[in-house]
This record gives structure tokens, C-alpha cells and sequence, in this order.
């Protein structure tokens, strides 16, 4: 993710800031970054994304639980009702369901939920917040926007930045770009806090895996770099309308095949740079 209109309180406008979604997607393809913030071409979520996004919704609801109600069967009762929630203010992602079986859907979900209690037992700790919006805007002006799955903070003052990967594309294709969005909020999480968070940790509910990261502050400095280059490359890209495609394997995971060159296709006239409010994260994108 790379872009997200923000508002800034003094100036009272709305600023694009770079989100690691999109920015993520740029760097894998920036023909699919343009498709998705600039043209905002719509995308049809599939049902594994919208068990991401259901998944995750029960975790924070979980948390929020007292601690000795966080049990497998209180999870497994969030589901229904959550999904109820999610979409009545999503009808359209109900409607992907007509006529299937949303119980059998529901019950895959809780193959998910179960693999996170096999990772953690959220009866001990309490999390200092679940799906934390930060944002700040680095020296070189560039802001950067993100939603943290979990932050855990030790009595210490030690930082842990928790992420859930319920995406159906296989583990390793996914590692490298959610390292790329830990990095990311250990970045945000560095600068408005000014200390380095201990721990960058992956947990895969589709496998019962997780990845643990310890970061330090040279690389993240690096890192920094990295994010500023991104966007002044995305600015440059989006004065001219050059997004060229960069096909990977991740190619089978973009819903443009049928319009980017690569793939035989056309992609349609390039609309212009829509300053100041180059794109949007969406609740599925963080949900990946
Ligand atoms: S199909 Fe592949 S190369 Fe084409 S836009 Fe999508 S990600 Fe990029």
C-alpha cells in the first residue's frame, strides 16, 4: 500500500501518505499499483481474503474479551456474529455467497482461529492495542500510514509488532512482502516512539507457523531510505503515466491479467495522477 489521503490537523487538507500495501504492491508491479491507486480498478475479494478479514476482526474482538474469556469456543462464537456485522456494512461481499453454504464457509474460519491457539495463549498478556493506526510524516516529508495488526508492549517498554497472515497464497511466495510491511510499521513504530521494536512477528493461521524478526536501527535507517526512494519513484512514475508491468508469480494473484500487456492485454488510458488522494487501503488489503 502506498497511498492513503490523510488529513493534516494544522493545515486542515487531506495529504497522501504512503501505505505499506501499496507500496508493496509497487514494488512487486507497478503496472498492478497503478491499477489498483490510481485507476482504482475494482477488485472482487475472494472468499479466503474475506476469512482474512473475518479472522482478524474476531482476534481484536477476542482481545477485547477479559482474559480468562479468551478461550477456542468464546473465538468460535465471535464468528457468526461478526461476520453479521461485516456484512451489513459490506452487502457485497454477502453477495458473493448466493445461494452457497456461509456455514461451511464459517466453519473453515475456524481452522484458522484454531492454528492461532495452537501459536498463543491470549489468557496471558493483554496487547497495548489491536488494528493501531499509525502515522507520522518523516523528515523528507514523506508520510507514511499503516494499520498494526497487535502491538504488545513489555512492562520493559520493549515492543513487539504481531501480524496475522491468513492469505491462501502459499507461505514462502508471501514472506518476503510481509517482511517488507513489518519493516514498515518497525519504522513508524521507531520514529514516533524512538525506540526500536524487539520484535517483528509473522503468524501464519494457515500453517500454525510464525516468524520472528528482530530489526536494529541501522537497517531500519536503510529501510527509511528504501520508503522514501519508493514514493519519490511512485511520483515520478505517476507524472508520466509510465507503470510498467513486472510479471512474477504473484502475477497469479492480480485480478488485471486481462488488461496488463504481459498477458496479452490493453490497459485502459492513463487518468492522470489524482493528487492529492492517489489511493486507498482497504480493510481486505490489511487483512492479506
Ligand atoms: S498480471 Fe502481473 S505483471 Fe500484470 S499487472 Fe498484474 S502483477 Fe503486474
Amino acid at each position: 500500500m502506498a497511498q492513503t489521503a490523510t488529513t493534516d490537523p494544522q493545515l486542515g487538507v487531506r495529504r497522501p501518505a504512503l501505505s505499506p500495501s501499496r507500496a508493496s504492491d509497487f514494488k512487486q508491479c507497478p503496472l498492478l499499483y497503478r491499477f489498483r491507486a490510481v485507476d482504482r480498478l475494482p477488485e472482487v475479494p475472494t472468499k479466503a481474503q474475506l476469512r482474512g478479514t473475518l479472522v482478524h476482526s474476531v482476534l481484536e474482538r477476542l482481545f477485547a474479551l477479559p482474559k480468562t474469556d479468551r478461550e477456542p469456543d468464546r473465538a468460535r462464537e465471535l464468528l457468526a456474529p461478526t461476520w453479521s456485522e461485516l456484512s451489513a456494512d459490506n452487502p457485497e461481499w454477502a453477495e458473493l455467497f448466493d445461494g452457497e453454504d456461509v456455514q461451511g464457509w464459517l466453519e473453515s474460519a475456524t481452522k484458522l482461529l484454531d492454528s492461532y491457539f495452537q501459536l498463543e495463549d491470549p489468557r496471558r498478556f493483554d496487547p497495548e492495542a489491536c488494528e493501531l493506526h499509525v502515522e507520522l510524516e518523516l523528515e523528507s516529508g514523506v508520510r507514511l500510514r499503516g494499520y498494526v495488526d497487535r502491538l504488545d508492549v513489555a512492562p520493559t517498554g520493549e515492543i513487539r509488532v504481531v501480524d496475522y497472515k491468513t492469505g491462501a497464497a502459499p507461505r514462502e511466495i508471501g514472506e518476503a512482502k510481509a517482511m517488507f510491511q513489518m519493516k514498515f510499521y518497525a519504522v513508524v513504530l521507531w520514529r514516533l516512539r524512538g525506540v526500536v521494536p524487539r520484535q517483528l512477528k509473522l503468524m501464519y493461521l494457515t500453517d500454525g507457523q510464525s516468524l520472528a524478526y528482530a530489526p536494529d536501527e541501522a537497517e531500519l535507517r536503510r529501510f527509511e531510505r528504501t520508503l522514501e526512494a519508493i514514493w519519490q519513484a511512485i511520483l515520478k512514475a505517476g507524472k508520466t503515466g509510465d507503470f510498467r508491468p513486472s510479471p512474477s508469480r504473484l502475477c497469479d494473484w492480480c485480478a488485471h491479467q486481462s488488461l496488463c500487456p504481459s498477458f496479452g492485454g490493453t490497459p485502459p488510458e492513463y487518468p492522470g495522477w489524482p493528487e492529492p488522494d492517489p489511493g486507498v487501503e482497504t480493510a481486505l488489503d490489511r487483512a492479506d
